[in-house]
């Protein structure tokens, strides 16, 4: 069994026509479930004048009505407590994870058992693409505590792996548990593997030596995705790092690298991918940026059809190398975090790219995004290690170049701090400050 490629070599490995054969078999029967058993698809179906029979060819999904976080809010505000998206009575729940409402009011994301099992096993893929293997030891580093990615440790227990349910809990002890345990795949932000391997360091522990990670599965921002970042990550940890994607509304996580690391497969036979142009909610060609829109086409007790994500991603062309027929995407970032310059679409993570790239900079930064004389600006702050602190100058102009070079606009100011100064994120990074809006004498002057 361990030495398989793949975990479900069929559905992974099924040629393109036949998969979306599948699909459009899954969506048609998806979409005439919600509208009988949801009375919000059926009252939304009905406004917009579409029927699940109207649905002939995948792209007819373009016909039906887009649903959203606001959506999602709304009609679970409106009838309390799961909403009227719901598609089974209550009884068949048996799982709910709830959003960090860091946005508003929570977000309930409810499970059937048959919905659970295809969520772990779909977990279980993600790790075997990983590398996850039986003889694994594996701790799992997310919240718990109502997140959503809290319950992926079943799908790598599922595997065969040992599992630690870690959770978070300070670093140190976390350190410590990663010492006597010997795990040796851990999943955590980007931000955290990042934290956690300099915490190691400064405590005398050298990762690559005194510990065994060798995977270190990272989500929730772009950064295991951006080459320098995973490349810092990797060099401290002397291990491999696979980025995953997920959201709370679907399901933890719904997307993983696999060992060609380019790009990450969606699991397609459960969610359909379509890529938008944010501003015309037209389909744009594989290969250009836009809105990430998902539905599901299996997870029966909340259907979502036509999901905007607000996550920026770009379609790869073409098949990957790894045998793996599913689509692949790169994330850019949040459509929320996306601020223009001079009518250029700049993310954080392009900034990121940047900073993480260069060796005299400890790989921290700020942005901060503001209006000036009418115009949007941004700023960045950055920090150089110790060997490189009189240097500040020149280290400001490659950043700035190098910005520009990669975005295609540069900051206005790049200030150089010494190490330490910026704030480390223990959790996911706020390394954006937007003051657009606020008044323009109220921004700190200095950079
Ligand atoms: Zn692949």
């Amino acid at each position: 069994m361990s030495t398989r490629t793949y975990w479900e070599e069929e559905i992974e490995t099924l040629p393109r026509p036949q998969l979306e054969q599948l699909q459009l078999r899954r969506l048609q029967e998806h979409l005439a479930f919600a509208y009988q058993r949801s009375l919000y698809y059926r009252q939304s179906f009905d406004a917009a004048g579409v029927k699940p029979a109207d649905l002939r060819h995948l792209a007819d999904l373009a016909r039906f009505p887009f649903t959203d976080k606001k959506v999602e809010r709304d009609r679970q505000l409106a009838v309390p407590d799961l909403g009227d998206m719901l598609a089974v009575p209550e009884e068949e729940i048996v799982f709910v994870s709830a959003s960090s409402g860091s946005t508003g009011v929570p977000t309930l994301s409810p499970f059937t058992k048959k919905d659970f099992d295809d969520f772990q096993n779909a977990e279980s893929r993600l790790f075997w693409a990983a590398g996850m293997r039986p003889k694994d030891r594996y701790i799992h580093a997310l919240n718990f505590s109502l997140f959503v990615g809290g319950p992926d440790v079943i799908g790598a227990q599922n595997l065969g792996a040992l599992c630690i349910w870690g959770g978070t809990m300070p670093s140190d002890r976390l350190l410590y548990i990663m010492k006597q345990f010997k795990p040796t795949i851990t999943w955590t932000t980007p931000s955290y593997a990042w934290h956690l391997g300099e915490t190691a360091l400064k405590q005398g522990i050298d990762p690559r030596r005194d510990l065994h990670i060798r995977k270190i599965i990272v989500a929730g921002e772009p950064g295991g995705s951006i080459p320098a970042t995973r490349k810092a990550i990797e060099e401290i940890w002397g291990a491999d790092l696979y980025d995953f994607y997920g959201l709370s509304d679907i399901f933890g996580a719904c997307a993983g690298m696999c060992a060609q690391k380019d790009g990450l497969h969606l699991v397609e036979d459960q969610i359909l991918l379509e890529v938008l142009d944010p501003q015309t909610q037209q389909p744009v060609p594989d290969g250009t940026p836009g809105e990430m829109v998902l539905t599901t086409l299996l997870k029966a007790a909340r259907p979502m059809i036509r999901f905007r994500t607000g996550d920026i991603v770009t379609r790869l062309p073409g098949l990957c190398a790894c045998g793996r027929t599913h689509a692949r995407f790169v994330v850019q970032g949040r459509i929320d975090d996306m601020f223009i310059i001079s009518g250029v679409n700049v993310f954080p993570s392009d900034v990121e790219f940047v900073v993480r790239g260069i060796p005299a900079l400890t790989g921290e930064y700020r942005i901060t995004v503001y209006e000036k004389d009418h115009l949007t600006r941004f700023d960045v702050e950055v920090e150089a290690t110790a060997d490189f602190a009189h240097e500040g100058e020149s280290l400001a102009r490659q950043v700035t170049n190098q910005i520009k070079l990669r975005a295609g606009v540069k900051p206005s100011n790049v200030k150089i701090l010494p190490d330490a100064t910026l704030p480390r994120a223990t959790h996911k990074a706020k390394r954006l400050v937007d003051l657009r809006g606020a008044a323009e004498t109220a921004r700190a002057s200095g950079i």
